[in-house]
């Protein structure tokens, strides 16, 4: 208790939330990881060689204009490269709107000078636009490519054509009541509803534009130029010709007032957690009788008829699996009031990684421990994933637990085995900082479908059960609170080619919104593209917003610079991408004390990267946060520290303090986890 007490005083005045602390195992007896370090790195993916071919850009004169522009002057090498430099500089910008003969004359008559370049291509394309509009559409024609050219990209970009959203799956008939631009023949701009929106409305709208945080992009800046071509009132700002949507509103509209929530299943190998959530899903109605017969026959023959449930999970990730438009495992369920992500990690030689992963994408998690005599405490004790998997996701910023106490019929449904295991957990889970009220236990039976869906009347557990069943908890979690307001940010968890021009990643959206036609910038390769389509859940969308799960469709960028683990990003706010930064961190239960120098894994959003503990700054007092020793020799276990790590490649991370999902992050040695930590400054 002592210990609870002091992790409760502890000083998290900048860095750390009242209700956000960190798990802390300091005096456990015992390794808390049972696998190997082999068997965790799953580091960046190397790329099949097919994926490094460059891939068609989408605008096909780009190359060959290219070399033409630059050959047609003479330059010097020096002269080649300082124009490069500045052709790159101004494509970040400008995005692919401006052709590369324009740019090149201006970085030429700028003498080099890339801003007062950009600033003459801007000014430069406006007066076109101006000039455009003032001799009608002959006059248009005569104007030539450039004009043509900006017109229909521009027209492409704003006008998104998909109005259909997907409510659990199931295709909405009508579109949303939202204003869009419409660039007309003549070049004049009107902005209209899809549903008739009045005048006033669409004023609205536009103030809408200037309200919403979602910067605008450089690519815009040239559409902004566009519209004032169009409307008679200049625009003030380069507000946003797209589409513009009131996101929160649109977000309830699209779940039918309901809230996301990404749940993952955690615990022990054989706790049963596919067995228990194929159970569930099956009563929810989401396998038909005729299946699950064939699974019950299948798995008889194949002599496991006791896993015909978790073949239910399986199955489903072999289709997500073929589909390659999601990642392997996520299964989409409804409650009352949530719309449920289930990420299940299968297969158990990699499932700390692929927990990992899942995990830093949940919101909250069901943990699964098996009530047989003799298998939870295998599962709690050495070598046990229980106490890693709770220590874990706590780390990861899940704070809502449900604890299915499964396999009760195996014990007689009795009440004082249950009490056992609640007590012994509940000390744990407390420890590693869950609050008692955030954490629920529910008795169930994954084979025999108990308590999950509905409460059970088994007399054997209704003498001395009134809780709720599972299916109820998962629906009372708290919503959590989704960054809807804060620049984009992506982080990638899988990349693979798409049959079009361009490739797709997936990940969830941690914070701010996205349109079809934004332009993005990925953190590293610090390069720009344009999102193609959307797609959630396997549908197409025109957007989506912090908490989903996605697919973008990407172009104008090589999948060859893509990894697992970059973050893409709103290009005028972009994340940070270092080598080197400090942290705030609190090491767990080591054996071997930590020095400078030591070697780490480091595991942060979806990707684990090699790193080394370059400086130990100064030990931290537990309670107040004060410095008690600078510069230490070692650290040891349960110590909280700040600490400087140099990682091998450079990633895109954040402070805590300001995106406390991009800001935490986790240390691995040899197989264990020995630290847990948040980021306090970045370095370069
Ligand atoms: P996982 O490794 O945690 O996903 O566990 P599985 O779902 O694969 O289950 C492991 C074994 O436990 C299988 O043989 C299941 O049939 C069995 N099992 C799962 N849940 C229960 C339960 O509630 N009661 C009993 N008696 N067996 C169960």
């Amino acid at each position: 208790m002592a210990r609870h007490r002091n992790v409760r005083g502890y000083n998290y005045d900048e860095d750390f939330e009242e209700d956000d602390l960190y798990g802390h195992s300091v005096e456990d007896d015992y390794c808390i990881s049972p696998s190997t370090a082999a068997q965790f790195i799953y580091s960046r993916r190397d790329k099949p060689s097919a994926f490094t071919e460059t891939l068609e850009e989408e605008y096909g004169y780009e190359d060959k204009e290219h070399s033409n522009c630059i050959s047609s002057h003479e330059l010097t090498g020096v002269e080649k490269a300082q124009l490069e430099s500045c052709l790159k500089h101004m494509r970040e910008v400008l995005g692919e709107s401006v052709p590369e003969k324009v740019m090149v004359e201006a970085v030429l008559n700028s003498k080099f000078n890339v801003q007062q370049a950009l600033d003459s291509v801007l000014a430069q394309t406006s007066n076109q636009n101006m000039k455009t509009k003032d001799t009608g559409i002959a006059g248009k024609a005569a104007k030539g490519k450039v004009r043509d050219f900006q017109t229909t990209r521009i027209e492409s970009d704003i006008v998104p054509k998909v109005t259909k959203m997907t409510v659990s799956g199931k295709k909405q008939a009508t579109g949303f009541e939202v204003p869009c631009v419409t660039v007309e023949e003549n070049g004049h701009s009107t902005l209209i509803s899809q549903k008739g929106l009045s005048a006033g409305d669409a004023d609205a709208s536009l103030g809408a534009a200037e309200i919403l945080p979602k910067p605008t992009l450089p690519s815009q800046t040239v559409q902004a130029s566009e519209e004032s071509t169009l409307a008679p009132t200049p625009v003030k700002r380069s507000g946003k010709a797209k589409q513009q949507i009131d996101v929160k509103a649109e977000l309830e509209k699209r779940q039918g007032g309901k809230h996301l929530l990404n749940l993952v299943v955690i615990g022990h190998v054989d706790a049963g957690k596919s067995t228990l959530m194929g159970h569930l899903l099956y009563l929810l109605g989401h396998v038909n009788k005729r299946t699950m017969h064939k699974y019950e026959q299948e798995s008889k023959k194949a002599g496991k008829a006791s896993f015909a449930y978790a073949w239910v999970l399986d199955e489903t990730g072999e289709e997500r699996e073929r589909g390659v438009t999601m990642d392997v495992g996520m299964t989409k369920f409804e409650t009352k009031t949530k719309i449920i992500t289930l990420m299940d990690a299968p297969g158990h030689k990699d499932f700390i990684p692929n927990m990992i992963t899942g995990a830093a994408q949940a919101d909250v998690a069901i943990l699964v421990v098996d009530a047989s005599r003799g298998e939870f405490e295998a599962g709690f004790e050495t070598g046990g994933q229980t106490r890693e998997h709770g220590l874990l996701v706590r780390s990861l910023g899940v704070t809502q637990l449900a604890v299915a106490v499964n396999k009760m019929d195996q014990v007689s449904w009795q009440q004082e085995r249950f009490q056992e295991i609640v007590s012994k957990l509940g000390q744990f889970l407390k420890q590693a900082g869950f609050k008692e009220s955030d954490v629920a236990y529910i008795p169930t039976s994954g084979l025999g479908g108990e308590n999950l869906v509905t409460r059970s009347q088994s007399s054997e557990l209704t003498k001395w059960y009134e809780g709720k069943c599972l299916l109820e908890q998962i629906d009372s979690f708290k919503p959590p609170q989704r960054s809807v307001d804060k620049p984009f940010r992506l982080c990638v968890s899988d990349v693979f080619k798409d049959q079009g021009s361009g490739f797709c990643v997936t990940g969830k959206i941690e914070a701010g919104y996205i349109q079809v036609g934004d332009r993005l910038l990925a953190m590293p390769p610090n390069e720009t593209c344009t999102v193609k389509g959307i797609a959630l859940h396997d549908e197409p969308v025109d957007w989506a917003a912090a908490g989903d799960h996605v697919s973008l469709t990407l172009t104008g960028m090589d999948i060859i610079k893509i990894n697992v683990g970059c973050v893409f990003c709103c290009p005028k706010e972009p994340i940070k991408a270092c080598t080197r930064f400090r942290a705030r961190i609190l090491i767990f239960n080591i054996e071997v004390p930590i020095t400078k120098g030591f070697p780490v894994l480091l595991h942060f959003q979806t990707v684990s990267e090699p790193a080394t503990i370059r400086r130990l700054l100064s030990i931290l007092h537990k309670s107040t946060g004060e410095v008690t020793k600078k510069k230490p020799k070692c650290l040891t276990k349960g110590q909280n520290a700040l600490i400087e790590l140099q990682t091998q490649r450079p990633i895109a991370l954040e402070l805590y303090k300001d995106f406390k999902e991009l800001g935490r992050f986790m240390l691995r040695y040899g197989g264990s986890t020995i630290a847990a930590g948040v980021v306090t400054e970045i370095k370069e």
